[in-house]
């Protein structure tokens, strides 16, 4: 039944579509990290709805939340009246927000996808300031629509609509291993913050006037690239001293991923507009832009949408947010993340496939790279296209799921629950070492 299943849904569904390809299986059931495929097989989830589930599939918090909401028959789509689901979601987000920042914030309920929340922030900011220019990086994701797809770097999937990014000027994100200056480390931050001041202070530099920097403090899609603080705080300096709102997506690393509730608090740099989606609705979808409240210029109507936040979703959401606080989970993935850092770094000298090892809290990347070739200026050896994908395939295998990302697809992605248990952590690195030795040792 199972191969018949996928069988007519891949005849009849977009060919645009790519986990059902990557993931031949069909869950039937999920708990925890756990996903149970219609054949009884059991897989250790470490893609985690692309980094949504925080509190992994089906967690009691979330599924309480759920059926209390339901059976109390508050109705499960209003448009944006007032419910007291948004007020206790509302409540919920915002206690976990910097202070300075929630003090003086104003929330705007999106569209249901991350991207949707992108587009309210580009259009929010170019409504504050009058101006239409966009600074994205290099590296960057923020979704699939025009806007976002314009502030995104990646350009395969953005060739058929390309002429939508006129306004948007490309900084270099330092990415560490590959610097985009030939220089590593704090020292590639230091000559991109650099750049980006002189840059935009040339009156020639072909800068749009910018009505807004949008970035990702640890990129995700890019291949999990963290940004150094004390480069997030230039960005923070650079953009304040010229009048520029700061955009923050935290769609993906936010609600504990990187081992803070919010990235931003590892910098703690105050951004003008918080982008959130993702492990905020508690495994159902919610977008939200968060900002400074100075910016709320919008005209009434200037920015509606049907679905602006779902009852169901905004419970789950509340439910989640409370107990990720509550229960340290924060802290336990700072924790749980540098232990499996540590372990996939050690294995380096072992599996020379592993170029590089990265990350923060339980978003980690490790990139593979062709151990024969000779290493550039900054030691990075050349990638290897397609290796990440016969290990991500070897994982499967081993009954283990991972994402791939960043340039040539060649950085594995482990993004597990935050309730990941430390027997399910030791299982997941014994695999995936098992499948980058059986694919390139
Ligand atoms: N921003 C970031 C940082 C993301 O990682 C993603 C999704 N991976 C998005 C935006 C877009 O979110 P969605 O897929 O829900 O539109």
């Amino acid at each position: 039944a199972a191969d018949a299943i996928l069988r007519r849904q891949r005849a009849r569904e977009s060919s645009a579509r790519t986990y059902a390809r990557s993931f031949p299986v069909v869950p039937a059931r999920a708990y925890g990290t756990t996903i149970e495929g219609a054949d009884g097989r059991r897989y250790l989830d470490c893609l985690s709805g692309a980094g949504t589930l925080a509190l992994g599939h089906n967690h009691p918090v979330v599924i309480e939340a759920v059926k209390r909401t339901v059976e109390s028959g508050a109705p499960l789509h209003v448009l944006d009246l007032a419910t007291p689901e948004k007020d206790e979601f509302t409540d919920a987000l915002f206690a976990t927000l910097p202070p300075v920042f929630a003090e003086r914030a104003r929330v705007h309920f999106c569209g249901p996808a991350g991207t949707d929340a992108v587009e309210a922030a580009l259009k929010l900011a170019q409504t504050a300031t009058g101006r239409h220019g966009l600074l994205a990086f290099t590296g960057a994701y923020h979704g699939m629509t025009a806007g976002a797809l314009a502030v995104s770097g990646g350009v395969a999937v953005k060739r058929p609509v390309s002429g939508i990014a006129a306004d948007v000027t490309r900084l270099p994100y330092p990415y560490a291993y590959r610097c985009p200056f030939g220089v590593g480390g704090e020292r590639g931050a230091e000559l991109s913050a650099a750049y980006t001041e002189r840059l935009l202070d040339d009156p020639n530099g072909g800068v749009v006037p910018p009505a807004a920097m949008i970035l990702e403090a640890v990129q995700g899609e890019g291949g999990v690239v963290p940004a150094p603080d004390g480069w997030l705080r230039a960005m923070r300096r650079i953009t304040a001293e010229r009048g520029i709102p700061l955009i923050v997506d935290e769609v993906q690393t936010g609600v504990g991923r990187t081992g803070a509730f919010w990235a931003v608090e590892h910098s703690g740099i105050v951004p003008d507009v918080m982008v959130l989606s993702k492990a905020i609705g508690g495994s159902l979808p919610l977008a939200v832009i968060v900002y400074r409240e100075e910016y709320d210029r919008w005209s009434p109507g200037a920015h509606t949408g049907t679905f602006r936040g779902n009852t169901l979703a905004m419970a789950a959401g509340a439910a989640t947010l409370r107990y990720v606080a509550r229960e340290g989970l924060a802290e336990r993935a700072a924790e749980v993340g540098a232990r499996m850092t540590a372990r996939l770094d050690a294995l380096r000298a072992e599996l020379p496939a592993i170029g590089d090892v990265r990350g923060r809290g339980l978003m980690i990347g490790v990139e593979l790279v062709d151990p024969e070739g000779a290493p550039d200026a900054c030691g990075a050896r050349p990638p290897a296209p397609g290796t990440a994908d016969r290990v991500r395939a070897a994982c499967l295998e081993r009954g283990l799921i991972v994402e791939l990302g960043g340039r040539y697809d060649s950085t594995v992605r482990l993004l597990p629950p935050l309730v990941i248990g430390d027997e399910e952590v030791e299982a997941v690195l014994d695999r995936l070492a098992d499948a980058i030795d059986a694919v390139t040792g």
